[in-house]
């Protein structure tokens, strides 16, 4: 499976029909797409760790922190997803250990802001007039910091507009 973040989630946003429905459910459909693949959410108190993949009786599931805010568990369990899909082979410990390489962490985080926040949704919302960060992480289901990295991603909008 090619592992590039972000052509991986396009390719899995593509094959779920997401991008004919985000206009009228711009919000991705996480749970739906995520058993879709052969991963089962679950929301425990995991004590300071956002989120685990784990393997039980040969089934494979997401942890999420359940004491952690939606938005959140949401972008946590996307970015597993991407270990799921592409880093197995290499990591064998989720979350992995320090040492791992950051790179994958950082590709996984790439694709799980993709996968919520595709270009598609985000410029959409943008052109309704969704124009903060608060507006776009309701409306997409994460948090607004993440929303705030994927405006100033994708060049809509500036930064400093929303901080003070
Ligand atoms: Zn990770």
């Amino acid at each position: 499976m090619k592992t590039d973040p972000v052509s991986l989630a396009r390719r899995i946003l593509a094959e779920a029909g997401h991008f004919e429905v985000c206009r009228l459910r711009p919000q991705v459909n996480l749970g739906w797409l995520l058993r879709h693949l052969g991963l089962d959410w679950r929301r425990w108190s995991l004590g300071g760790l956002a989120g685990a993949l784990v393997q039980i009786e040969g089934r494979w599931y997401v942890v999420t922190d359940s004491r952690q805010a939606a938005g959140r568990q949401r972008f946590t369990a996307a970015h597993e997803l991407k270990h799921f899909l592409a880093d197995r082979p290499q990591i064998h410990v989720f979350p992995p250990r320090a040492s791992a390489d950051t790179q994958i962490e950082r590709e996984a985080d790439v694709f799980a802001r993709e996968l919520l926040m595709p270009d598609e949704s985000v410029s959409w919302l943008w052109r309704q007039g969704l124009r903060s960060p608060v507006e776009i992480a309701r409306a997409l289901g994460v948090s607004s910091e993440a929303a705030g990295i994927r405006l100033a991603e994708l060049g809509l909008g500036e930064r400093r507009l929303w901080s003070n």
